[in-house]
């Protein structure tokens, strides 16, 4: 694609980059056939390609964003299946985080809609703020008819009532800074049958704690340390760790984001420079996706590149992790079915496709792949508050693939499609690390329980 910006304009590093990236685009069209707005709106401006027109206008042009740029963009799930799809290489990501971050910058969006993005970036990056909030939503549930026909923003304040949970989990006790111990007794066993020298511990990582999922599925984290401590690995929760930046970076909030990420990098660059870590493990994919892009976010701050590269380099999602170290032989057979839903973040953001399910198998599992799921479930950080329609056709279409395949649960490695699906359907829903930590001693997974779903040892 050709571009005219001007020396000026290049001489801001951000413009330079998406001027880079607008090069790369050759026009084919291929990115629209898996772009799921283009999918269901038919609209060439809600594809990818013509997304990146819009972009490149609006940014070669030196132009505010208009309202026109602003609806097809708000409209963009960033998902990144198109990045996927794209024979040419197009780093759409880093292209629609620069539009976004302009937008914020240059658009004055009406009140109503300024006043919920700026609730929303108070609350959901604080555990102690939303869980305030979700005790809030509790009150207001029964009023939500009213709430609905609100003019402007009722539709989205009732999406936000619609996605608090009915029941809010108690705090998780392991919610806190501190360091769980590496159990060491499986590999010391394996060592003593195989007449090998005693080994010591198989890592030392460092685990987000995170913010919303902190709230919403405590259970999440307790599994991941419970697996990984039993597999010889040392966990730290670092003090001082903060939200990772995610929420408010996908809402072009970008001094915001930066911030956060800045406390958050702080925190493990200290644990680096001290006992030392061998990875910096994430149980929710949109946030790993955005921690592996540190190094990108803070290329031009002299004070934080190096450290944000280095926070970067060893940023894993917890199945990478554990598909790199091997899991134990299952001690609890199961029958279950489980439909595998690979985020987006985890498919199109990091690459990350075969891990989880092999785990899955590993332990024991029947896994099945969702139909269309490459196709977003309609989460997106804050789109399924902020364009609720959209999210809503997206999940009835997700919930109506994995119920095709009549699975007994759902695995997922990403709080904001367990939260999404979740509401649709009826079908148990897990983190893939509660079924691997079931499966080699750990409890089996609370949501298991309470939908009274057996096993064959049961
Ligand atoms: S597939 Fe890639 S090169 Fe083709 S139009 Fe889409 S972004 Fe551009
Ligand atoms: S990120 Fe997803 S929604 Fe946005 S243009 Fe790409 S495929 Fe479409």
């Amino acid at each position: 694609m050709q571009t005219s910006f001007t020396a000026t304009q290049l001489a801001d590093p951000a413009m330079a980059t998406s001027e880079k990236i607008l090069r790369t685009c050759v026009h084919c069209g291929f990115c629209t056939a898996t772009c799921p707005t283009y999918l269901l709106l038919g609209d060439e401006l809600d594809s990818p390609r013509g997304r990146i027109y819009l972009i490149k206008d609006m940014l070669e042009g030196g132009k505010p964003a208009t309202p026109e740029v602003v609806k097809h963009v708000d409209r963009c799930l960033s998902c990144l299946s198109c990045m996927t799809t794209c024979p040419s290489g197009v780093h759409y990501m880093h292209l629609v985080d620069h539009a976004r971050t302009h937008i914020e910058e240059t658009y004055r969006r009406p009140l109503s809609d300024r006043l919920l993005r700026s609730v929303l970036a108070f609350v959901l990056p604080y555990p102690n703020r939303f869980r305030l909030a979700l005790l809030g939503a509790k009150i207001g549930g029964p009023f939500r008819p009213l709430v609905a026909r609100l003019p402007r923003v009722g539709n989205r304040l009732a999406a936000m009532l619609d996605l608090a949970p009915a029941l809010l989990p108690n705090r998780n006790p392991s919610d806190r800074p501190g360091t769980f111990p590496a159990d060491t007794r499986a590999r010391e066993a394996s060592a003593l049958l195989q007449g090998e020298p005693m080994p010591g511990r198989a890592g030392r990582v460092a685990i987000l704690r995170g913010c919303a999922q902190s709230v919403l599925r405590p259970d999440f984290n307790e599994a991941a340390i419970r697996l990984l401590t039993r597999h010889g690995v040392e966990v730290v929760q670092a003090q001082g760790e903060g939200c990772c930046g995610a929420i408010t970076h996908h809402m072009g909030k970008a001094d915001t984001a930066h911030a956060t990420a800045r406390r958050t990098i702080d925190a493990w660059i200290a644990e680096m420079d001290g006992a030392g870590l061998d990875a910096i493990v994430v149980t929710a994919s949109g946030c790993g996706t955005t921690i592996k892009d540190y190094g990108f976010m803070f290329r031009d701050d002299p004070a934080y590149a190096a450290k944000a590269a280095r926070v970067s380099a060893i940023a894993k999602d917890v199945t990478e992790y554990m598909a790199g170290l091997g899991l134990m032989p299952p001690i609890v057979t199961s029958d279950l079915v489980v439909a595998y839903h690979s985020a987006c973040s985890m498919q199109h953001g990091q690459g990350i496709r075969t891990e989880p399910k092999s785990l899955l198998k590993t332990a024991g599992f029947t896994v099945k792949d969702v139909p269309e799921g490459h196709i977003c479930c309609g989460s997106a950080g804050t789109y399924n508050i902020l364009q609720p329609e959209i999210a809503g056709r997206l999940r009835d279409r997700k919930v109506a693939n994995i119920e095709r395949m009549r699975p007994d649960v759902i695995a997922t490695g990403n709080i904001g499609c367990a939260t999404q699906i979740g509401k649709g359907t009826a079908i148990p829903i897990v983190h893939t690390v509660e079924l691997l930590d079931w499966a080699t001693g750990g409890p089996k997974p609370a949501v298991l329980e309470e939908a009274h779903v057996l096993h064959a040892a049961e």
